[in-house]
């Protein structure tokens, strides 16, 4: 069986092609991330087209850019000195120059004080407010660095008054209905209302599009509990909730936000810097391969890629060595190491997970199975962590590569036309086939007596010959 932690890789539309992507694939990646602070829609069906060729397990992810501040476009990179002074101004549709940067908030100057730092690039590049000019806000560099074009641009402890979405996010948010893209990663969630906003346009158009909030500033940490209420899953967005917050507190905030996802049996995902010095080396330092190992110690879902993939020198080779480091965690991943969780169990599938996974301790059980309908039976298996891998037998191909965040689960999509029983009797021959099961291993079946829809209800635990013999039992 493949590894059970997934992979998320973004890609540009600058090296997209179908054979890049497939061998991503291949590496090991499980969904494809756009980034629409750097792409227009034009780049965006180039890179859903290909995926799409490669195959339709590969889940669809889209950020948008939320509230968030970015520098204006620059003809040339600009090299800026420590000592330098330089104006930084709010006129989104100016290019940035060598006298001036310009962002796209409008009102910068208005919300940001003296003696406040601003944070180019994830923190590449500090300025620190001098003076309010006329033209601007008048700073001083206190880093040299090079600025480029649509940077991030922090302003930590300052609270922007930017809508929940821009204009442009909406008709991101609209792409990603029409184009039946997986995820929505919205960016810089502040509060709950920031996800209603997209779940407003998702109802309307009747759409089944998930919304990842991505935690990257202190208002989006303190309000989790009540943002998590309503996303299908969070993403721990490090690079700007190091530079938004003291970064020294990211390791504890990282383990607190995951082990909220897993009680709430949400998929969370850990993301950037991951492998950040594959950028430009072919081996990653260690501090890093350690990095992604606590990652999953700590029993996050899903692990990101960024530059690595989307610009680096060595994108395959860095997905690959997540699949490296993660296969060799989950193999010898012993529960104690892990950070405790608590799961309550008060509802039937919540306790029927715990018990085939408790089982699977105890008995000679091989895999776990279950139908899915929603995908919730599966995630709530990936919540409880067992050492099995989960198939999950999907009806529905946007289900399945939903469940391209969850860990340990592996979805089997229904091939046009066929039966429930087809898919459980192939899925089985299969796995037997390729010697993952043999006649007298025990299979846990979470299934429901009451047809597609009617929930699950129950567990069993058969052998594979007997699950084989007796498929119309168990699916209709
Ligand atoms: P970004 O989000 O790459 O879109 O900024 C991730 C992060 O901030 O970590
Ligand atoms: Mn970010």
């Amino acid at each position: 069986m493949d590894k059970h932690t997934k992979i998320i890789a973004t890609v540009s539309d600058k090296r997209c092609d179908v054979e890049f992507i497939r061998s991503l694939y291949k590496a090991g990646m499980n969904v494809v991330r756009m980034n629409t602070a750097h792409l227009d829609f034009e780049g965006l069906d180039k890179i859903v087209n290909n995926t799409r060729q490669v195959s339709d397990k590969i889940a669809l992810l889209i950020d948008t850019k939320g509230p968030e501040i970015r520098t204006t476009k620059c003809i040339n990179n600009l090299s800026v000195k420590i000592g330098d002074t330089i104006i930084l101004k709010g006129s989104p549709n100016e290019d940035s120059t060598e006298k001036c940067i310009n962002v796209s908030y409008p009102k910068i100057a208005e919300d940001v004080e003296v003696g406040s730092h601003l944070l180019i690039d994830d923190g590449e590049v500090d300025l620190i407010v001098k003076e309010k000019g006329a033209d601007g806000l008048i700073c001083e560099v206190l880093n040299s660095g090079v600025v480029g074009s649509r940077k991030s641009v922090n302003v930590p402890g300052v609270r922007i008054n930017l809508p929940s979405l821009t204009q442009r996010d909406i008709s991101y948010v609209k792409y990603a209905i029409e184009n039946d893209i997986d995820f929505i990663a919205h960016s810089f969630v502040r509060n709950a209302q920031d996800c209603i906003a997209i779940q407003d346009i998702l109802d309307e158009y009747d759409s089944a599009v998930k919304i990842i909030a991505k935690i990257e500033n202190q208002e989006g940490v303190e309000n989790i509990d009540d943002i998590l209420r309503h996303v299908h899953g969070i993403m721990v967005a490090r690079g700007d909730l190091g530079i938004e917050i003291p970064q020294e507190k990211i390791p504890l905030l990282q383990r607190q936000l995951i082990r909220k996802c897993v009680e709430s049996k949400k998929p969370v995902i850990v993301a950037t810097q991951m492998l950040h010095s594959m950028i430009d080396n072919p081996r990653p330092t260690r501090a890093e391969v350690t990095d992604v190992a606590n990652a999953i110690y700590y029993r996050t879902d899903a692990i990101m890629l960024s530059g690595e993939t989307a610009y680096g020198k060595y994108p395959v080779e860095s997905v690959a060595t997540m699949s490296k480091i993660a296969k060799e965690v989950e193999k010898a991943k012993d529960s104690r190491n892990d950070i405790p969780v608590d799961l309550v169990k008060h509802d039937i599938t919540a306790y029927l997970a715990d018990t085939a996974v408790e089982a699977s301790k105890e008995l000679n059980i091989k895999t776990v199975m279950t139908d899915s309908l929603t995908g919730k039976t599966a995630r709530y298996l990936a919540a409880f962590r067992g050492h099995l891998s989960v198939i999950a037998l999907c009806y529905n191909k946007r289900v399945g590569r939903e469940l391209a965040l969850s860990y340990g689960v592996f979805p089997r999509l229904t091939e046009a036309g066929s039966s429930k029983k087809e898919i459980m009797h192939n899925t089985l021959v299969k796995l037997q086939k390729k010697r993952n099961l043999a006649d007298e291993d025990l299979v846990a079946y979470l299934g429901g007596s009451f047809g597609i829809g009617g929930g699950t209800t129950y567990l069993e635990i058969i052998t594979v010959t007997g699950l084989l013999n007796k498929v119309d039992r168990y699916v209709d």
